[in-house]
């Protein structure tokens, strides 16, 4: 993937939900690299403590830790982190939501309700409920950045992927309402990605078959990911950014 030079987040505050494994670590790891204050958000406080402990040896800015899982977490959870970090940092500058579950795949007629909710609840309703109650925060940025991370099948749910796609697509939507919400009254940018086939568990889960050396690893998508939630951005805002079409485009 094409690089840009590498931007400076010295003095951003950027959280990063599923920080733990996958894409987020790899994400939360390299704003960090670059400058920024991250908040590792995610569920499994282990994976967070190591992530914290590299970052720290690293010689990064000292992250923050949120355990939290958003498929229990509540408005009140959520209230009380959110007055954590404005005592500690004051505002937000980023919000990468990341973290999601894949459920089954399996034909709509039998798909089970529970699995419906589970799935809607940490891809959706969360990403909802954080974007909500920590906005007051991230409006006191000068140039913040909220990206929401769907998937191939969220803007063309397809057959069996069932839950998953139905809250990928929910979530595009959303951005999208946001987006076109904050268009002329904000300095917030609102963006999508769809990271496509990326080396991680979840998408072993998907492809139990496929030889992970065919897929990219999460570091090839950083370059975009820097770009949209850093403020070397070109005012970009409501767009879906997919890796290929991004690194195909004339920057
Ligand atoms: P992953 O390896 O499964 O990592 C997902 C992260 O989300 C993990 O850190 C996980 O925590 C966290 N998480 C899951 N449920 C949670 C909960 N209830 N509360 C808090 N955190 C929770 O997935 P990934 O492949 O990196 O995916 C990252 C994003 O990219 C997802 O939104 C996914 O849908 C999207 N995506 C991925 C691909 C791909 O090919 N990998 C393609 C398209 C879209 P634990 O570490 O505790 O399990």
């Amino acid at each position: 993937m094409t690089n840009k030079p590498p931007q400076d987040f010295k003095d951003r505050i950027v959280m990063v939900t599923g920080a733990g494994d996958g894409i987020g670590r790899t994400a939360a790891k390299t704003l960090a690299d670059h400058g920024a204050t991250v908040i590792l958000l995610g569920r499994t406080v282990s994976k967070l403590e190591s992530l914290y402990d590299e970052i720290c040896q690293s010689g990064a800015p000292e992250p923050g830790i949120v355990p939290m899982d958003l498929l229990t977490t509540t408005e009140e959870v959520i209230n009380e982190m959110a007055a954590a970090i404005d005592q500690q940092y004051s505002r937000l500058d980023g919000i990468l939501h990341n973290a999601s579950i894949l459920g089954t795949r399996i034909p709509f007629a039998s798909s089970s309700l529970n699995e419906w909710r589970d799935v809607m609840q940490v891809n959706f309703i969360a990403p909802v409920m954080l974007t909500r109650l920590l906005f007051p925060l991230v409006e006191r940025s000068k140039d913040a950045s909220v990206v929401f991370t769907s998937s191939s099948v969220g803007n063309k749910p397809r057959a069996y992927w069932s839950a998953y796609a139905v809250s990928k697509y929910a979530l595009e939507g959303l951005a999208l309402l946001l987006a076109d919400e904050l268009e002329n009254t904000s300095p917030i940018r609102v963006n999508i990605v769809n990271p496509a086939a990326t080396r991680t568990a979840m998408r072993a889960a998907a492809y139990p078959a496929e030889d992970p050396d065919t897929v990219k690893t999460p570091d090839e998508l950083m370059p975009l990911y820097l770009y949209l939630l850093g403020t070397d951005h070109q005012g970009e805002h409501g767009e879906l950014f997919d890796p290929r079409s991004w690194e195909a485009r004339d920057r």
